[in-house]
């Protein structure tokens, strides 16, 4: 995932020191056709801890040199494994995740590595609940761990975009490894009831489900009580 309008915040990325500026970061038609397939599998195989660690490595390292990135995963680098790194409040590390619970619905704005700048809305979940296999190695936890806009009491707090980004961001992620990208969870704004008023024998084209018909306004109200909606 892009960093969209988070430029204040800067990478805390500091314990890696990686040479080369090659991106590994696979071209939007080629990802396309690599996340297609992902897709038709059912999502990308689970991993060893050590093969996990390794891909980790290079995900942190690409990260690092997309300077706006906040989240890769491993298919964006043409790796089919359940491997993602997200790096917001600090850089995390996800070995074949799984979400356990998500919580209150919002609309976000986010970007994506793979589509370069393009900024869409999203639905999205203010609080995600994950496991992974790493995690009693990585940060001594066990279980699951729960990321959103959080204070040091784990209660809401409103004042934590860091939070409420880290979440998404592990959102949109976990979605690559299911071949799902940010498109898939669009949110497109409904369309207002149109004010236009019509002739009596104005044509107007007539939309219910699969079907249309186009036929003069003053013959088209018992369709609209039935349903059908004007174009
Ligand atoms: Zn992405």
């Amino acid at each position: 995932m892009d960093r969209v309008g988070f430029d204040k915040f800067k990478h805390k990325i500091k314990n890696f020191n990686f040479k080369g500026d090659n991106t590994m970061i696979l071209k939007e038609d080629k990802f396309i056709q690599f996340n297609e397939q992902i897709k038709q599998q059912g999502g990308c195989k689970k991993v060893s801890f050590e093969e996990g660690e390794q891909i980790a490595a290079e995900l942190l390292q690409e990260l690092t040199k997309s300077k706006t990135g906040v989240g890769i995963a491993a298919p964006q680098i043409g790796y089919d494994a359940q491997v993602m790194v997200v790096n917001v409040k600090k850089p995390m590390v996800f070995i074949n995740p799984t979400i356990l619970s998500l919580d209150d619905e919002i609309i976000y704005k986010e970007a994506c590595l793979s589509f370069p700048n393009k900024h869409i809305n999203t639905h999205r979940y203010k609080w995600v609940n994950i496991k992974a296999d790493n995690f009693q190695d990585h940060y001594s936890c066990g279980g699951s761990m729960v990321f959103g806009p959080t204070n040091e009491h784990m209660e809401e707090d409103g004042q934590d975009p860091d939070g409420l980004l880290e979440g998404v961001c592990i959102q949109h992620e976990f979605d690559h490894l299911q071949g799902i990208t940010m498109y898939d969870r669009r949110y497109i704004v409904p369309q207002v009831k149109s004010e236009k008023t019509y002739g009596r024998n104005e044509k107007v084209i007539l939309i219910k489900g699969d079907e249309s018909k186009t036929i003069k306004y003053k013959k088209a109200e018992p369709y609209l009580n039935d349903g059908w909606v004007i174009q």
